[in-house]
């Protein structure tokens, strides 16, 4: 008997996120991250496998935790929109550890942006001032909406600014968000944008050492999630911000070689997320203090995503199935799948 995959598409993916909504997914998946990051110890551990060309970068993301195994496929390619593509495509996969065969199969493109603002919005939560209740965004791209709803689910934010160089994209932004009940002042220039955030999140796409944000932008107190530096020599914030921040990491090998602290020394000083989940560490310490949040996205993050996307539409038509395995009824007679000299 064949082993079918269970297999969520683009179309069932997006069909899901609009039966359950952004906001309640992003809280439930925020929920098996909080408990997967709670077991970080017990996780197989690698910094991404990452393949450059002058194109943009192929990386392959896996991890296990004894039982199961996932891997991501994600691309980043920020001369794509220019060209009519995505910056970023991704799938990814379950498999049981047990016998090696793989179980789950999703689009990841969506499911990224999900996972990305899950995470930034578990962090800021640990880390922002409890008192935030204004966002500026700097990069108004695919992954903005998400990132903008996922603090709304998480600290309840509705204030926000944005900036980006593209007026298109940041009317795109609007256009999706205002009817969601988003307070939004445009701005036109970072200074603008940052002026009186609580949250900085800064989301661009640009490969190149940036100065998205500088030092002098930065006020005493402020949280910064900077999501798109996140491959080596593609960089957002200036470096002397670093110097003034706590700066929080998923897994530090892989954070030294593609997040903003790649332009420091390699024992800067950081501190590993979970840890402070765990309480090992301690999170925010004063109102004053700067908390930055150096995100590049880590494999467990995708592991934990495809479980609760898996979980959520088990049972239901948003799962189709895929024939991935090739198994014959002799574990040893793969050659009995060919029909010699029967006609195809
Ligand atoms: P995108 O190409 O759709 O959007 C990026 C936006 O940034 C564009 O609208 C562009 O005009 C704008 N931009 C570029 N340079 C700018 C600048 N100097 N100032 C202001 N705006 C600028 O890309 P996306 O899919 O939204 O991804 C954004 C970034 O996040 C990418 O760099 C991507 O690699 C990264 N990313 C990180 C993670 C993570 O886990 N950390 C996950 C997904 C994507």
């Amino acid at each position: 008997m064949t082993q079918l995959v269970e297999f969520v598409d683009v179309a069932n993916m997006a069909r899901w996120i609009q039966r359950d909504g952004v906001e309640n997914i992003i809280s439930g998946m925020m929920k098996y991250l909080e408990s997967d990051f709670a077991r970080w110890e017990r996780f197989d551990k690698i910094p991404r496998v990452a393949s450059h060309t002058p194109f943009g970068v192929i990386e392959l993301m896996p991890t296990s935790d004894m039982e199961t195994y996932s891997f991501k496929y994600v691309n980043g390619h920020p001369s794509n929109p220019g060209r009519g593509f995505q910056t970023v495509t991704a799938f990814g996969l379950l498999a049981d550890v047990d016998n090696g065969y793989p179980l789950f199969l999703a689009e990841m493109t969506l499911l990224t942006a999900l996972r990305t603002a899950a995470v930034s919005a578990m962090v800021a939560k640990t880390l922002a001032r409890p008192d935030s209740t204004h966002m500026a965004l700097i990069g108004a791209g695919s992954q903005s909406e998400f990132q903008a709803l996922g603090f709304r689910a998480a600290l309840g934010i509705e204030k926000l600014s944005v900036y980006d160089v593209d007026p298109a994209a940041t009317e795109k932004f609007c256009r999706n968000l205002e009817p969601l009940g988003f307070s939004i002042h445009v701005a036109t220039t970072v200074d603008e944008a940052v002026a009186d955030a609580d949250i900085i999140t800064t989301c661009t796409a640009d490969k190149a050492q940036n100065t998205v944000l500088k030092d002098s932008q930065v006020r005493p107190g402020v949280h910064i999630n900077a999501v798109g530096g996140d491959c080596p020599g593609k960089t957002e914030l200036e470096s002397s911000i670093l110097d003034r921040s706590t700066v929080f990491v998923e897994f530090p090998p892989q954070t030294r070689i593609e997040g903003e602290i790649q332009q420091k020394d390699p024992d800067f000083p950081v501190v590993e997320f979970w840890q402070v989940l765990t309480g090992g560490q301690p999170g925010r310490t004063s109102p004053d203090e700067i908390t930055l949040f150096d995100s590049v996205g880590f494999a467990i993050s995708d592991f934990s995503a495809l479980r609760y996307v898996r979980d959520a539409t088990a049972g239901t038509d948003l799962q189709t199935f895929v024939d991935l395995i090739a198994e014959p009824e002799d574990p040893k007679d793969l050659f009995s799948l060919i029909k010699v000299g029967v006609p195809v």
